[in-house]
């Protein structure tokens, strides 16, 4: 069995599909549909070469404990991926975001954890890989291009396939290849990209014993030398087009290779792979829910509230806030100890809807504590943070909460505190408004302290 090194970003892909009914009412501003699957094109590769029973091993860099490098590991699991994951204490998230309308990709955005790797790390991850020994390797050009030169080196005389190439990154590890001595087979690149760089270097054209294969809405164009094959879109049903297709042909083009096929039959094979990706789209790719993210990570089963690992993973997801309002119930305790645990967590849920709902549109509520919850409030002046700590104090007071036939009522300190200095104080800030409702306990509770 033939060993394959697979090199390159292993990400999150959230497709957003925009709504043909989206409203843009308040509150309901999502918009359509979310796909969230594990995806990348060195993860693309691995999954379909180890589909035609290769045996693979993926090097992807992630940052550890964060959202999503804990679904790329579970989705990981359940393939059996021979994987090894970096994780650099400061790399960058790991997530591709797409959204498109019903018709047409219109907006990527992606945050690429390797550029964020150190010297000494990626010489980490080069000496695990070369203490192995490989058949053939699959570099993903989309990482930063010394990565890939040091790669290159490091892997010589493997031979290699380098996929996703830009125009750019073409003409270096063309001149790379040529120092070398051609251990390139092939290099896949879109149609577009690959007419810039030829443009740009004629010359390279006529590398000989290297593949160019472009990927485009008219098909693949192979070119060898001063030869340019043309080969038509093959037909495929429902999807036209769908994400990790052109990842799919070039691991069928791959492995036709690799395996001492003419070019001709590694096309038929790469597109017989499209085909058949198509018609199973699902079955390879762990598609993920929302759902059943929010359960396991995002969110807080017992509050429906975001909760603290949201808080502390997605930093970024405060940067914009101005003011920080922390919760905390009156004499919880004695509300356990008089009406039960269950309900305790009753009274819980029910305060944290009233919460929720009220720091709605420009706050977001997460459950910080036990009994303790804090809004992030967007662009409010101090008098009216103070206000709407004010409000949700009155309102969760004024609610009677039934648990079987008792009714309950609580009461509640609030302490709030502004964010001037902006993101790196954010649990300064957290602890001031801590500070407050110490302040408000002290006071005689039931009031809001700022
Ligand atoms: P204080 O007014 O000083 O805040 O008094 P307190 O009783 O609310 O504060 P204390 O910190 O002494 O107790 C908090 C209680 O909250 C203790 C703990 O059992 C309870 N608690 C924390 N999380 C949960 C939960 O999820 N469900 C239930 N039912 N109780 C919880
Ligand atoms: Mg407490
Ligand atoms: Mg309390």
């Amino acid at each position: 069995m033939q060993k394959a090194l697979l090199v390159g970003a292993t990400h999150i892909d959230i497709l957003a599909n925009t709504s043909l009914q989206f409203d843009g009412s308040v509150g309901k501003d999502l918009p359509g549909e979310f796909v969230i699957s594990v995806g990348g094109t060195a993860f693309n590769v691995c999954v379909n070469l180890m589909g035609l029973n290769l045996d693979c091993f993926l090097v992807s860099v992630t940052k550890k404990d964060s959202l999503f490098t804990y679904l790329i590991e579970q989705t990981l699991k359940g393939l059996k991926i021979k994987h090894y994951i970096f994780h650099p204490e400061h790399a960058k998230e790991s997530a591709f975001l797409a959204i498109r309308d019903p018709l047409d990709l219109i907006m990527a955005v992606t945050a690429q954890a390797w550029d964020s790797l150190t010297n000494q790390e990626f010489d980490e991850i080069l000496t695990k890989i070369t203490s192995r020994q490989f058949d053939f390797a699959v570099v993903d050009c989309n990482l930063p291009a010394l990565y890939i030169k040091k790669l290159l080196e490091a892997l010589y005389p493997t031979p290699l396939y380098l996929c996703a190439t830009s125009t750019a990154k073409f003409i270096r590890f063309l001149a790379i290849n040529m120092e070398n001595q051609g251990f390139v087979k092939a290099f896949f690149m879109n149609e577009e990209e690959y007419s810039n760089a030829i443009n740009l270097f004629k010359e390279f054209t006529t590398e000989k014993s290297l593949y160019f294969v472009t990927q485009g809405e008219k098909g693949v164009k192979v070119i060898e030398g001063n030869n340019i094959t043309h080969y038509p879109p093959p037909e495929i049903e429902e999807p036209k087009s769908f994400s990790g297709a052109g990842d799919a042909f070039a691991s069928g083009v791959i492995y036709g290779l690799q395996n001492g096929y003419s070019i001709n039959d590694a096309v038929s094979k790469g597109f017989a792979m499209v085909i058949e990706k198509a018609k199973y789209q699902h079955s390879n790719t762990a598609v993920i829910s929302l759902e059943k993210i929010s359960d396991s990570f995002i969110k807080d089963k017992l509050t429906d509230t975001f909760n603290r690992n949201t808080l502390e993973n997605d930093k970024v997801m405060l940067c914009d806030f101005s003011h920080v309002i922390v919760i905390d119930i009156d004499h919880f305790k004695k509300i356990n100890d008089t009406y039960g645990h269950t309900a305790g967590d009753v009274v819980l849920h029910n305060i944290a809807q009233i919460i929720r709902e009220a720091s709605l549109p420009e706050g977001i509520a997460c459950r910080y504590g036990g009994e303790e919850m804090i809004i992030f409030l967007r662009e409010k002046i101090d008098d009216e943070a103070y206000n709407k700590a004010e409000k949700i104090r009155k309102m969760v007071k004024k609610a009677l909460i039934k648990y079987k036939n008792k009714t309950i009522k609580v009461t509640m300190s609030i302490g709030v505190a502004s964010t001037k200095s902006g993101l790196a104080d954010i649990h300064k800030i957290i602890k001031r408004a801590d500070e407050n409702v110490y302040k408000a306990k002290k006071a005689g509770r039931d009031r809001v302290v700022m």
